[in-house]
């Protein structure tokens, strides 16, 4: 088969599009034809390398995405051959204390398709079956690739961590990127007033499209004194901040008392200042998410078939040009999601 792949960590030119071995599926595995697949920024990451995380070369990228089962391992019951399906990429082990009971996304060994083993940016994939999620004859495969990763993350993150109530106000920082456009979408379901900041004024009116009430420029302002203006120096009662550093303090600033902040990632690096004064004063929560339960996914999914979430589409490219779709997520070009095609499917 064709599968984007690289040898060694480094910049995009380490990427390759081009023979690998066919994969076999094991015995609680299913065998997917690709018929599209979305990037992340995780794919940034991977390909550049992560602390502690040592992979089989060649890698083979990609977390997300779509297309129709061909074979299946003898213990497989959940999907059979000619199903349409979605990838969703967190694998868990099904017995740990975590997963017992439920918490498929704190597993002991969580891990995810395409960061720690090998993705699925290829004409095929063998991933295991309880990482299938059926997809209606009517969801496209560039809908179905987009959507798993960046939604399962926002809305257990906003759903079940941040537990976000119609009426309350959520700002919500980076509202272009692939979490964000989900947050904001999620948080306008869940009858929120959304805060949205972004950095040009095309990406602000994209995040008005996707659901956000109020939109700060912040490249022109400083957010946070903007947030006080715009709240009467209330505050909101969650921040959602998967930046980092460059915002941290800032996102604290902006909570009402009694706020939470929420996380899913850190894009400027791991390690910010708290200032713990106010995190007592105002009594804050600062709370931690990762991807997401298998529930929570097959619940924020059926909200992507039925057309109630949209994942916006940046770009759609043959796998062939994956150094592009890098490129653009590296360059933060545009917004939404890029979508990568088997050049076999074009
Ligand atoms: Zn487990």
């Amino acid at each position: 088969m064709q599968a984007v792949q690289f040898t060694e960590h480094g910049d995009r030119d380490v990427i390759e599009y081009g023979d690998f071995p066919d994969p076999e599926p094991g015995k609680d595995e299913a065998l997917v034809d690709v018929k599209a697949g979305a990037l992340n920024h995780l794919d940034v990451f991977t390909r550049r390398g992560l602390p502690g995380v040592d992979l089989e070369m060649p890698h083979i990228p990609g977390s997300d995405a779509a297309g129709v089962v061909t074979d299946i391992g003898e213990d497989v019951t959940r999907v059979e051959v000619g199903d349409r399906v979605a990838v969703t990429a967190g694998v868990s082990c099904g017995e740990c204390e975590f997963c017992r009971h439920g918490e498929h996304s704190l597993c002991e060994s969580y891990h995810l398709i395409g960061e720690h083993v090998r993705g699925v940016h290829a004409e095929q994939a063998a991933v295991p079956a309880a990482n299938l999620v059926h997809v209606p004859d009517d969801v496209d495969w560039v809908t179905a690739a987009a959507a798993p990763l960046t939604f399962q993350t926002a809305w257990r993150m906003l759903m079940t961590r941040a537990d976000i109530e119609a009426g309350e106000s959520i700002l919500i920082l980076g509202a272009s990127g692939g979490v964000g456009q989900a947050a904001v979408q999620i948080a306008d379901y869940a009858g929120a007033e959304v805060y949205a900041t972004a950095s040009t004024d095309e990406k602000l009116e994209y995040a008005e499209e996707c659901g956000a009430d109020h939109t700060i420029n912040y490249a022109e302002n400083d957010f946070a004194s903007e947030m006080r203006e715009l709240t009467d120096g209330r505050g909101v009662d969650v921040v959602v901040d998967y930046v980092g550093p460059e915002t941290w303090d800032d996102s604290t600033k902006c909570l009402a008392k009694g706020g939470r902040l929420v996380t899913c990632g850190a894009t400027t690096g791991p390690k910010a200042e708290t200032n713990i004064n106010r995190v007592f004063w105002k009594q804050i929560d600062i709370l931690g998410s990762t991807m997401a339960t298998l529930g929570e996914v097959d619940d924020v999914l059926s909200l992507v078939w039925d057309g109630t979430f949209e994942p916006r589409i940046r770009e759609t490219l043959p796998m062939s040009e994956a150094t592009r779709a890098h490129e653009m997520l590296e360059e933060r070009e545009g917004f939404g999601k890029v979508v990568v095609i088997p050049d076999s499917e074009r």
